[in-house]
Order: C-alpha cells, then structure tokens, then sequence
C-alpha cells in the first residue's frame, strides 16, 4: 500500500523551502514535488530520514540511482517546461521525474533501457494513474519507434559522452534538451536550445558539474 504519512508531507515542505533558497523558482515545478511522495519511488527498505534530504540520491535497482531532489529540480527549472509540452525523458529509472513532468502537465514519453526498471516502473507510474508512455530500449539515437516523432523539451538523466545527435534531431525547433555531458567524473550540464535546424544556431549553456550513471548502449534484459 502506497502511504504519505503527514511527517513526510512535513519533511516534503522543508524539502522545497531548501531547493528554495538553492536558487529553484519554478513555481509548478516546487508545487510538483511539493505533492509528489518521493518515497513511492524509493526502496522500502531506505532510511526514511534521507527521503527529501536535497543532497541525497538513492540506490535502485540495477545499480542504478534515482538523482537527488535537487538535481532533479535543478535539470527540471533549466527545462522550461510549460503545460500540455511534449517532454521526452531519457532514463526512467524510478520514475520519479517522470511523475514530477506529469505532475507539471507535460505529455510525457520516457525510455528506460534496463528490463527489469522498464516493467516494474511502467506498472507503477500506471497504479499511479500517469499518463506517461514508457518505452524499453536504448535511447542514445531514439527509438525505431519514436522515429518521426518530435519534441518540445528532452531530459536526459543519464550522463553522456558526447552529444547525441539523433536526440537533437528529435527535438523541435525552438525546442530544449538538458543533457549531462562528458567522462565519468568530470561531466558538466548542458542546456541546448535548438535555434534552428542547423548546428551552428544551436546555442549550448555549460551550467556547472554533473554526477549521473552512465548512459549505455544497448537494451539489457538480465533478471
Ligand atoms: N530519472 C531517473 C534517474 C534514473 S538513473 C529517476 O528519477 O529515477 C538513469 C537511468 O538511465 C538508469 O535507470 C539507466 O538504466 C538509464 N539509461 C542509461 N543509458 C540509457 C540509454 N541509452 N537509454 C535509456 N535509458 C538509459
């Protein structure tokens, strides 16, 4: 049973007067997570202290991380994202950014290319009544699926070596991708708005360091 008792709706409160105070304005993004129970998302067996600590990202399945309240926030407000946007998120891990765009009233497509995160995440988000459309596989070019299909914002929430370029073609004109950026340990985030069709109108922001998993190639369905 998916609970939120009122200390977490308290502990919640102080979560958004701290992202707050860290520079994070976006008023339907605080309202988000303000409503948003982080602990759905997370392992039962996590410490519940260190559920809306801004600074903590927590261990999921397939060694993978759901990132900190502040990076989420942080990569959310350098989207820009307004209602009824399609927003396409690379990584759905937990699904608790995914629920965060939902919650902010974007049309949510998500990849996620770990088998095991991809159903149980599906099956949550749909529990949860989230119109979000999830979809397996590896997302460094888009899928064969997805092809044609483009995009007024794209999330990437794992850390990429180089910029994806059939991601870029996936994206709208006008439209913005926030995308880690760089080797493990020395990425940096990036906020590209895609001027024009050509590379040269792309204007592309190097916003601080990053720390995310690696994005990798590949589908992988072990477990
Ligand atoms: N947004 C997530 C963060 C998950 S961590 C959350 O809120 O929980 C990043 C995720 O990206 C991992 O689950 C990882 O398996 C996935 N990932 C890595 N490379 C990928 C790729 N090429 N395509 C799709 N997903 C990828």
């Amino acid at each position: 049973m998916l609970t939120d008792p009122p200390k977490y709706q308290a502990w919640r409160r102080r979560m958004v007067e701290q992202l707050m105070k860290r520079g994070i304005t976006d008023t339907r993004l605080l309202q988000a997570m303000q409503k948003l129970p982080r602990q759905w998302f997370c392992p039962d067996t996590l410490l519940d202290t260190l559920l809306y600590d801004i600074d903590c990202a927590i261990q999921i399945d397939c060694n993978q991380t759901i990132s900190k309240p502040y990076t989420v926030a942080w990569q959310t407000q350098l989207l820009k994202v307004s209602p009824s946007m399609t927003v396409l998120e690379v990584g759905t891990g937990s699904g608790y950014q995914t629920a965060v765009l939902c919650e902010m009233g974007a049309r949510v497509y998500t990849v996620e290319r770990q088998s095991v995160l991809f159903r149980k995440t599906k099956a949550l988000l749909a529990s949860l009544h989230y119109p979000a459309h999830c979809f397996l596989g590896d997302c460094f070019n888009g899928l064969p699926e997805m092809r044609g299909f483009k995009y007024d914002r794209i999330l990437v929430t794992c850390g990429a070596t180089e910029l994806p370029m059939g991601l870029m073609q996936m994206l709208n004109t006008g439209g913005i991708i926030v995308i880690p950026i760089g080797p493990e340990g020395s990425q940096k985030m990036h906020r590209i708005t895609k001027n024009g069709e050509t590379q040269d109108e792309w204007l592309d922001e190097t916003l601080g360091d990053a720390y995310f998993v690696p994005m990798l190639e590949g589908r992988n369905f072990t477990k």
